[in-house]
This record gives structure tokens, C-alpha cells and sequence, in this order.
């Protein structure tokens, strides 16, 4: 199911990063290029305006007078359709049209021709003729007044970018065209390196982008597994630690069915085991259903101010028949005189339940000597629990795994003492749950203390006094 769930994920990944970032490498290679186009066009155009600065009209009627063109070339020009006025009725002016400046034209490596009314080239960028070049294919849109671009692949294999443009003398005749080139061969490879670097780009982003996919899900999915491992172990312990007292239940009943005519008096041992084994599934059933709560967050805690150590001296008092049995002395010790108080915010029942387990442990694991319980008041507003014993202790390795559940030391003694491994892992949950915690010391053979920390709860009476 698991593994299901993990491919699914890892699909989603996929499906959602492999297209983002495709998306993201083309709008980058897009871009790109038409950062390119566009460099080119305002090249092409701010060279044409160049020659027709330099350009100039000798109207045939006063030959030595020059008129330079008026209309200044707009970048992106190809749209603008302004017809020759000429064309509409009045009377052309005839002339020649002349590159009057050649040497001040400013040049960014680029071709330009001068073209007159009758598509006669009268300048030339070239040494020498280019076939294919000037391009005069669609020379008829410049006498409508429109500059256009346009590419063009010349015969020697060369591919070009041409904007014609119309020449306007004072009066709005057009009296020609200039035509800039520009090889596009460098932008091309530009172009391509572009295409080359964006595309190996997009390959190693693909390929991070999937085996981020494969290792970010199976590592989001380590919890989840985890806590299923978790889930597992807990059903079949928890299925493990119920089948011991159905068993004695259920023998228990046979044995004294099997003798219907003995009393209920002579059949009282039988008797009694089945009710030590329902008191024992009793409580069993009623931790496990604390701590399933626990782990759905379904178990309230009913905080509430509380007063520690009358607690704990109650606390004390209900167990101490349990140290008498067992010939152990019980001690408590207060945090100062006998009407010292401490107050901490927490769920009184579970409180209690938190001292009754750890007493009773200290107790069920003490052969001889005391267990004692103290109520500190630590540095930092902190109060603390500590209850101690003489008893088995704890090994190290052992220690590391006390608070797990269903965890017994000695499995083979525990059901016999009603212990079946659940006390410690409700402890601390009663404990973290209001940001406290537990901590356990302990020396095999000389005894444990576990210590618990709780913030302590500031009463506003204590405060002004
Ligand atoms: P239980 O006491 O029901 O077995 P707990 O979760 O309370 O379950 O404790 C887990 C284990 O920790 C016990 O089985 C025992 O081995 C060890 N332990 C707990 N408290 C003490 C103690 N005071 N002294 C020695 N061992 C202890």
C-alpha cells in the first residue's frame, strides 16, 4: 500500500515539477531570442536613420540647392502606412537623390543602400555587388510610406535581416528608400548556443527534477512508515497481551465447568483467577484505548490550576498500603515547611495517574530499603517530580527503551505482577503533553529516580505578594 501510495506520489512530482520546468526553460529560451530579434531590428533601424542623415535631394530645378529628408525612421516602423502625398494629386518634384556625408555614417556592421524613385541604387555599402542585394521585391509598400523588415537568404548561403525605409524631403514626397542589412549568421549561432545551453539546462533540470521527486517522496513517506512499523507493532502486542489473561479466562472457566457439581465456594480459586485476569484486561484495555486516543490527539486534558504537593500527599497516602505489603518505607518530601504549596497548570486526574505509575513501578521493582517521592521547586519557574527507590535499577541499554511501549525489562515475571508495559509510555505523554518532560537515572542493583519537569503556574496572588 505503502509503495502504492510512494509511486503515486512520486508521479505527482513529476507531473507537476517536469512541466514547470519546461515551461521555465522555454519562456527563458523565448525570451532569449526575442531579446535578440529585437536588438537586431533597433540596430537595423538606428542605422537607417544614420544614412538618412546623411542622405540629401537636389531637386532637378535648382540643381545646387540640397534639401535633407525630414521624416526621422521610427524603430518599428513596418506598420505605419503614410501615403506619398504626391501620389494624391499634387505635382512630383523631380531630382536626384545623393549620399551627401558617406563618411558620417555610423555604421554597427551592417550594409545599407541608398535607393532613388526609379529603384535605381545610388549608394552602396559594398566594395563589391552582392547577388540577391538590395532587395527590391517589395519596394512598392515604401512609395505607400511603409518601412518593413524582412529576411532574406542570399545566394552564397547567407542569411540577412533587411528594413527598408522611405526617404521624405520637406514637402511629404518620397523621393526614395534606404535599405540597412545585417548578416545574421552571429545571432543565429548566438541563437543556437542559446538553444544548446537552455536545452542541456532543461535535461539536467529534468533529471534533478525526477531524482528529486524519488528521493524527496521516500523521504516525506519515512514518518508514515514509521508510524505504520509503529501501528503494527503496537496491534500485534497489543493482540499478544490480550490473548495471555483470555487464555486463563477462558481455562479457568473449563476447569470449573468441568466439575458441575462442585460448589461455588470449592471452585472460588477458579473463581478468583478469572476476576484477577478481567481487573487485569480492565486495565489494559482502558490504557491502550488512553494511548490510541493519544496518538489520534483524541485525549483531552482537562487542564486546570493544581496544587502539586497536596496532590502528591494524597498520592502517598492511597499507595501506602502497597509499600506495606511489600515492607518498604514510603517517604515524602515537601518542597519546604508542611503548608508549602506548588502550583502548576495540568489535568488532575492524569497527574495523578502520573505519580500512582511511577510509585507503583518504584514499588513493584524495590525488594528492600524505601521509595520516596519529591516535590521540588527547580531553577526557571520549574517544578519538580522525583521519585526514587532502592530497588533493581535500570541498565543503560535498558533505560533507552523503557518508555517504549508494551517494553518490559523482565518479560517473564510481568504478568504475574499486572504488568504488561504501558505505564511508562502514558507517563510521558501526561508529561509532554503540557511541554514537560521525564527523565529516568538509574544504577542496576542500587535503585532509579525518575525526575519530572513542569512549568510552574504563576498565580497572580503570588505575583502581587
Ligand atoms: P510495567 O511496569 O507495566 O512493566 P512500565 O511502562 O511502567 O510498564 O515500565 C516499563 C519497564 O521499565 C518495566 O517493565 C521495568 O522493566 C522498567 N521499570 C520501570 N520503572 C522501574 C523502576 N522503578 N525500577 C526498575 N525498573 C523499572
Amino acid at each position: 500500500m505503502l509503495e502504492k501510495a510512494r509511486r503515486k506520489l512520486i508521479w505527482w512530482n513529476i507531473g507537476i515539477v517536469v512541466p514547470l520546468i519546461a515551461a521555465l526553460i522555454l519562456g527563458m529560451y523565448f525570451s532569449i531570442s526575442s531579446s535578440i530579434e529585437n536588438e537586431i531590428s533597433n540596430e537595423l533601424a538606428t542605422n537607417a536613420n544614420n544614412v538618412l542623415q546623411a542622405t540629401s535631394f537636389r531637386p532637378t530645378a535648382t540643381s545646387n540647392q540640397l534639401i535633407p529628408p525630414t521624416q526621422p525612421v521610427k524603430s518599428s516602423d513596418n506598420r505605419s502606412e503614410e501615403k506619398d502625398d504626391h501620389q494624391q494629386g499634387q505635382e512630383r518634384e523631380e531630382g536626384k537623390l545623393e549620399l551627401t556625408h558617406s563618411s558620417d555614417i555610423d555604421l554597427l556592421d551592417s550594409t545599407y543602400f541608398l535607393i532613388d524613385r526609379q529603384s535605381n541604387v545610388v549608394a552602396n555599402s559594398l566594395q563589391s555587388a552582392v547577388q540577391g542585394l538590395p532587395n527590391l521585391t517589395q519596394l512598392n509598400k515604401i512609395w505607400n510610406g511603409q518601412s518593413y523588415f524582412q529576411e532574406v537568404r542570399l545566394q552564397n548561403g547567407l542569411e540577412m535581416r533587411l528594413y527598408t525605409v522611405p526617404v521624405r524631403i520637406e514637402n511629404g514626397q518620397i523621393v526614395g528608400a534606404v535599405q540597412v542589412g545585417k548578416n545574421l549568421s552571429g545571432h543565429k549561432e548566438q541563437l543556437q548556443s542559446v538553444l544548446t545551453t537552455t536545452g542541456i539546462v532543461a535535461i539536467i533540470g529534468l533529471a534533478l527534477a525526477i531524482a528529486g521527486a524519488f528521493v524527496l517522496t521516500s523521504r516525506a513517506l519515512i514518518p508514515v512508515r514509521q508510524s505504520i512499523e509503529r501501528q503494527r507493532e503496537f496491534v500485534a502486542d497489543a493482540s499478544h497481551e490480550l490473548r495471555t489473561p483470555l487464555t486463563l479466562i477462558k481455562a479457568n472457566a473449563e476447569v470449573a465447568l468441568r466439575n458441575p457439581q462442585k460448589t461455588v465456594k470449592e471452585n472460588s480459586q477458579y473463581l478468583e483467577d478469572i476476576r484477577t485476569e478481567t481487573d487485569y484486561l480492565t486495565r489494559l484495555v482502558s490504557d491502550l484505548l488512553t494511548l490510541a486516543r493519544a496518538d489520534m490527539g483524541k485525549a483531552e486534558l482537562k487542564t486546570e490550576p493544581l496544587e502539586l504537593v497536596g496532590l502528591a500527599r494524597g498520592v502517598i497516602h492511597d499507595i501506602q498500603p502497597l509499600a506495606e505489603a511489600k515492607n518498604l518505607e514510603l517517604k515524602f518530601i515537601s518542597p519546604g515547611d508542611s503548608s508549602s504549596e506548588l502550583w502548576i497548570s495540568a489535568d488532575r486526574m492524569r497527574m495523578r495517574q502520573l505519580l500512582v505509575i511511577l510509585l507503583d513501578n518504584a514499588i513493584k521493582y524495590t525488594h528492600t530499603g524505601q521509595v520516596s517521592l519529591a516535590i521540588e521547586s527547580g531553577r526557571g519557574q520549574i517544578a519538580i517530580i522525583k521519585v526514587s527507590d532502592t530497588g533493581v535499577g535500570i541498565s543503560q541499554e535498558q533505560q533507552a527503551r523503557i518508555f517504549e511501549r508494551f517494553y518490559r525489562a523482565d518479560k517473564a515475571r510481568s504478568h504475574s505482577e499486572g504488568s504488561y508495559g504501558l505505564g511508562l509510555s502514558i507517563a510521558r505523554w501526561i508529561v509532554q503533553a503540557p511541554d514537560g518532560s521525564i527523565q529516568v537515572s538509574s544504577q542496576p542493583g542500587k535503585g532509579s529516580t525518575f525526575s519530572v519537569s513542569l512549568k510552574k503556574l504563576v498565580l497572580a496572588a503570588s505575583v502581587n505578594a
